[in-house]
Parts: C-alpha cells; structure tokens; sequence
C-alpha cells in the first residue's frame, strides 16, 4: 500500500481557508495582473531578475495549490503544470535536448509522444532511438556519447510491460543523461519515481488527478538537480494551465487514494477471470505474474491503477467478431482516455515497435475499470466476449 501519510497529505495540502474567507477549498483565481501595493514594492519584485514574475501566467495561489500537493505527494523539488498530458512529455523532453543530442526512448511508449519524438525532435536535429522494455540494465549498450535523455514509461498504458527503472536509471545516470519518466498509469500513490533513480516524472493529471473525464490537464515534477531547467524552460515556453482544469485537479485528488482503491479492486477482479475467458489469449495487467516485468511491479510499485490490456484469440474475422462484442456492451464506454469514474473498453492498433516486433496475432483491447459494481461489469464485459467467442472463425495456423 500507499503511505498513509499520503492519504492525510491528499486532504489536507493546497488549502489555506484564512486567505479566503474560511472556504475550504482554495477557489479557481482569475487572474491575469496580480498588483502590488507600491512602487518599491514594483521595484523589488524586479530584483529577482525577472520583471515578469509577478504575473499570473507564473501562477496564482489555485496554481500554487496545485503543484505543492503534487510535488509533496511525489517527494519532488518542484512541480510545473502544462495545458495538457502531452504537452508534459513534448515540453518536458524540449527541456533538455538540443541539436545534436540523442534521445534514448522506451519502445511502450504513448503514441502521441513516440510521434513526436520521431518527427519534431528529429526535424530539430535530435536523434531518437528506442529500447526495448524488459532491457533493463542492458540499455548501456544503446546509450552514445551524446544521448543527453532517457525517457521510460512504465508500465506501458498500451501493452503494459514493468521496466526496471532503477537499473536504466543507474545506466543513464553513469552516462551522464538525465531520466525522464511518464508516471501517468501508477499516479504519485503508487510509484514514487524519486526513489527509483527519476530526474523529471510527467503527468497526464487528465487521467486520475482530475478523474472524472471533464478537463484536460499536465504536469511535471523534477528533483533538485533537474528543477533548474525544467521551470526555466516552463516558463520560456510559456506554459500554463487555466483556472477550472486546475480547480478541478485539485479536487480530484482530495479523493485520488479512494478512488484509485476501487479502480485497482475491480480491475484485478475482471483481470483475473479474464485469464479464463475461452475468447482471451493473455491479460497484461501489471499485478499478474503473466506480465512481462511483473517483478518490478512486485518490487516497485505499491498499487496498480484499473488500466490494462487483453489480448484475444485470433479470428479470421476479426473486424465483424470485434464488432458484434463492441455493439454488445452496455455499461462499459467506447473512446479515448481513461482514469475518469466511468468504465471503457477500446481497441488498439497493433503496436509499433522499432526493437522486438508485437507478437501477438489476436487482437488487443485495453479496458479501464470504473467506480460502478464490479459484478454488473463482468457480465458486461464477459458477454460482449462470449459474443466475440461465438462470432470467431479460428484463424487457420
Ligand atoms: C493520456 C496520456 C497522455 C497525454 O495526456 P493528455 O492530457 O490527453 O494530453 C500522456 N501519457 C500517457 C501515458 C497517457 O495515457
């Protein structure tokens, strides 16, 4: 488990009642100029060396609140927040790289930023190669003289597999790059990435953190070391967030450790009877000892989340056998995103992968237990997979 220190910390952290008129909550400020009460003051607040730290694009008390809770619960130095999850990694990785630099990225990665890597970064001149997850310490062989960044994301949130952050971080570190790490599935709970070896962790607090599928929202946190750079680059960029996104994140997290509890429960329930489904080949869920890295899961983390993946049996048919159990299900949504109060179910594409190619010749699907009754779920679930099993012509081989 989780501490419980961090379950008191998400109650009471980022509130101030006295500086606004008792209320709880530390409201969502609007802001633009903040003033100060004088000239001196004006001019003080330059000696800082940046005349435009007094303004609300550098952040509000709602801002504030924020990130304080986020960087205490991760154990970081400081935290940055961003308009989105992907502006996190993008801007995070822009950060520490610069032409003529090689980035050396997990193969498991979020898409979006695996797209980003291979055509902005390499359009800046950046090099951008991949290991394979369950590389661990291995990775020295990929590290060059000039690899400036190791990113790792673990687990996956498509496919799922542990990394042994600890020993790439070791390798990274005797190089000289420094690691950046996307913490999204395990949030600040259940993975504390400062303690295995991290330099920046990244947020997608859109996923839990907000938890309830109505805002979009990023941030980083970083140690002592990358602090410096990360916030002068956060701030050079520009990046922001807006009061709602941010007032709604910080309400998420008053009822992260609760919610995230449920999630996990429902989750390895539905995980385990899957492993028995006639229609699945294999679950990837980080807490089953099938997974691939499953041991560092057992070492490192301290609870997993309610994302993870099925791979199913192939079908010569697969598009119509996928579609019959899709149109099936009644309380288990279909779309993008995840770590929000309500169920979902997707297909994803076959992986890419630039180290070992996917294997798996059925199709795989990623589901996100939510918050309803476990029971209601599985049936949802294991029909529309009955329906899947019924609908499947073998493939052949
Ligand atoms: C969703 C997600 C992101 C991007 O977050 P957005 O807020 O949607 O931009 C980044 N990393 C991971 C692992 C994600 O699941």
């Amino acid at each position: 488990m989780h501490t419980a220190y961090d379950d008191t910390l998400l109650i009471h952290a980022g509130r101030a009642p006295a500086s606004f008129g008792g209320l709880v909550n530390t409201p969502a400020c609007r802001a633009s100029t903040l003033l100060v009460p004088s000239y001196d003051a004006w001019m003080r607040s330059c000696e800082g060396g940046n005349a435009y730290g007094h303004y609300a694009r550098f952040g509000t008390p709602t801002t504030r609140a924020f990130e304080d809770i986020l960087a205490e619960l991760e154990g970081a130095h400081g935290a940055v927040v961003y308009p989105s999850g992907l502006a996190a990694c993008t801007h995070t990785l822009l950060a520490f790289v610069s032409p003529g630099d090689h980035v050396l990225m997990t193969d498991n990665v979020y898409g979006p930023t695996r797209s980003f890597a291979c055509q902005t970064l390499a359009r800046l001149g950046i090099e951008v190669t991949f290991f394979a997850p369950e590389e661990g310490a291995n990775v020295s062989a990929r590290l060059r003289p000039n690899t400036r960044v190791v990113y790792v994301e673990s687990p996956g949130s498509q496919t799922f597999e542990v990394s042994d952050v600890p020993a790439i971080a070791a390798a990274a570190h005797q190089h000289g790059a420094i690691v950046l790490m996307d913490n999204t599935w395990a949030t600040p709970l259940y993975f504390k990435p400062f303690e295995h070896g991290v330099d920046v962790s990244i947020h997608a607090a859109t996923k839990y953190m907000v938890g309830h599928s109505d805002a979009i929202l990023g941030a980083a946190t970083a140690n002592e070391r990358a602090w410096p750079t990360l916030q002068a680059a956060a701030h050079s960029f520009g990046q922001t967030a807006g009061p709602d996104d941010l007032y709604l994140a910080l309400r998420g997290l008053r009822t992260l450790s609760v919610r995230l509890q449920r999630h996990c429960e429902t989750a390895l329930l539905l995980a385990d009877r899957l492993q028995e489904h006639p229609a699945v080949a294999r679950v990837l869920h980080p807490a089953l000892p099938g997974c691939p890295g499953h041991a560092f899961w057992q070492r490192d983390f301290t609870g997993a989340s309610g994302l993870f993946g099925v791979v199913l049996k192939p079908a010569e048919n697969v598009e119509q056998a996928l579609s019959v159990a899709f149109n099936r299900l009644q309380f288990f949504g279909i779309g993008l995103s995840w770590g929000g109060y309500e169920s979902l179910a997707l297909p994803i594409a076959k992986p890419a992968r630039a180290v070992n190619p996917w294997e798996d010749a059925g199709p795989l699907l990623r589901l996100h237990a939510g918050l309803e009754d476990p029971e209601t779920l599985w049936n949802d679930i294991s029909a529309a997979l009955n329906a899947y099993a019924e609908a499947r012509e073998p493939a052949l081989g």
